[in-house]
């Protein structure tokens, strides 16, 4: 096992609160991801045995260390709440994984803590093998994700809207300092531990802003790059978080909080699938603007440390989230240059103008997001459009190692939620751009009609 350290909580006890696993009756591995393990340094031997179950439920915490439920604030829906935090999980600490990284082991599902308000402080099976699934997905796509190390089922059954079995989550991520998490720090008017944080931000994720004149000007401007690529990979592989509050947006710029999230099946800006968002906030084309507005709440947060002069700390943030705009575009219209199969020749303009082209082709024939771009040009019928494509000479080998065959679309991902049988599914997702013999179902879109009716649930 790695060696653990309690980092968050002893440079920000104000954020921290000592706390533990709950008791669960029955408490067994599910699933664990071994060559996660492995990577983390763990040995997946162990991790199996009483010992590792202990740490990954949270009743076993390492030798001197103390996990902690930590605090955050966040705009949940437009709307804000100023005290959320970790209400049914909890850091268990950090860790130096194999390549010297640290990361956080955190679970979730792992009882009731003093934030958990009205909630049980539980966690289905379902949503949290879900996460399990989605979350590997994202990292095989190469997208920047919270990683699951394993789920647990506990022995205790929940309450939903039926009894359910009760399961833990044992995730790893690059930290949980969340846009939420400035938001509680600026919130308690409390100017040192506004810095303290930053200075965790930087060391951890941005460590060049250090070297600044301006350090905490170039974190927040690393958190506007880092979440403008990370916003525009989302859009390119048609991935739909669903529920994108402020405290759901890590300063990391990894994906986190994998609830009522889903992938796109027919291509359509405006698709929502979360049940409760029912304004269609969080729709997947809304999802760049709203990244935008949640970096200027982080902005917010963040002025004090600016400049002393509020105005002039306005000016600043104001120029530093304009960076948003330039650089999502850059890394949407270069994800498309790639899907396209466009090589460095054709200019951005063009590569763009084409890429919106067949969008639009694809909305208004219901065309299926993401075999569309796989099965390229055989699935296009737009004589114009194919013509001028052709015309800038794509490599149709190139864009089929960057357009994935295998997603965790979600009929499939319903389905093995339903029968618990996962593993083809994830052997299909694990390598998603490599087409292989008997996986072949894996590769259709979703049947007819199952899209529109199709919805995701928070679970908690
Ligand atoms: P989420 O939208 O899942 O990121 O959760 C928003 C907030 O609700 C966080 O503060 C969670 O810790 C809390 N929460 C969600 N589900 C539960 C639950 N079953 N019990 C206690 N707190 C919960
Ligand atoms: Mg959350």
């Amino acid at each position: 096992m790695p060696s653990f350290d309690s980092r968050f909580a002893r440079e920000l006890p104000e954020m921290a609160i000592p706390w533990q696993g709950a008791d669960f009756p029955d408490p067994a591995i599910l699933v664990l991801d071994e060559e996660l393990a492995a990577d983390c340094g763990f040995d997946a031997a162990w991790l199996r045995g009483a010992g590792g179950v202990g740490l990954m439920t949270g009743s076993e915490p390492p030798a001197g260390t103390t996990a902690v439920a930590q605090a955050y604030a966040g705009h949940q829906f437009g709307g804000y709440s100023p005290r959320l935090g970790d209400g049914r999980a909890l850091l268990v600490g950090e860790f130096t994984d194999k390549h010297g990284n640290l990361r956080d082991l955190h679970l979730k599902g792992s009882g009731r803590t003093p934030f958990a308000r009205g909630g049980d402080g539980l966690a289905a099976v379902g949503p949290m093998l879900r996460e399990f699934i989605v979350s590997r997905a994202m990292h095989a796509l190469g997208i920047p994700t919270t990683r699951s190390l394993a789920v647990l089922t506990t022995g205790r059954m929940v309450r939903r809207e039926e009894n359910l079995p009760g399961a833990v989550l044992a995730r790893v991520a690059a930290s949980h300092l969340r846009v939420g998490s400035f938001q509680y720090a600026r919130a308690t008017g409390d100017r040192d531990l506004l810095k303290r944080l930053a200075d965790q931000a930087i060391a951890r994720h941005h460590p060049s802003a250090a070297e600044s004149g301006e350090p905490y000007r170039r974190l927040f401007e690393s958190v506007v790059r880092a979440q403008a690529a990370l916003v525009a990979q989302w859009m390119l592989v048609g991935f739909i978080h669903g529920v994108m509050n402020t405290d759901n947006m890590t300063v990391s710029g990894e994906t986190i909080d994998y609830g009522p999230c889903a992938f796109l099946d027919v291509f359509e800006p405006s698709t929502v699938y979360s049940s409760i968002d029912t304004g269609g906030r969080y729709a997947y084309g809304n999802q760049p603007p709203v990244a935008h507005w949640n970096l200027a709440r982080l902005a917010e947060a963040m002025l004090p440390l600016f400049d002393d002069d509020e105005e002039k700390a306005v000016g600043l943030a104001t120029e530093s989230l304009n960076l948003f705009g330039p650089a999502y575009d850059e890394a949407w219209t270069n994800g498309m240059r790639r899907k396209l199969g466009l090589d460095d020749a054709v200019e951005a303009g063009d590569a763009r103008k084409i890429a919106e082209r067949l969008l639009v082709h694809m909305r208004d024939r219901r065309l299926d997001y993401t075999s569309t771009f796989r099965n390229l040009p055989a699935a296009v019928q737009d004589p114009e459009w194919l013509r001028d494509w052709r015309a800038m000479n794509p490599d149709v080998d190139a864009l089929k190692r960057v357009n994935p065959i295998y997603i965790p679309r979600n009929h499939l991902v319903e389905e093995a939620l339903g029968s618990g049988e996962i593993d083809d599914l994830m052997t299909a997702i694990s390598d998603p751009f490599t087409e292989r013999d008997g996986l072949e179902r894996f590769a259709e879109p979703a049947p007819e009609g199952f899209g529109a009716c199709y919805q995701t649930f928070c679970g908690t």
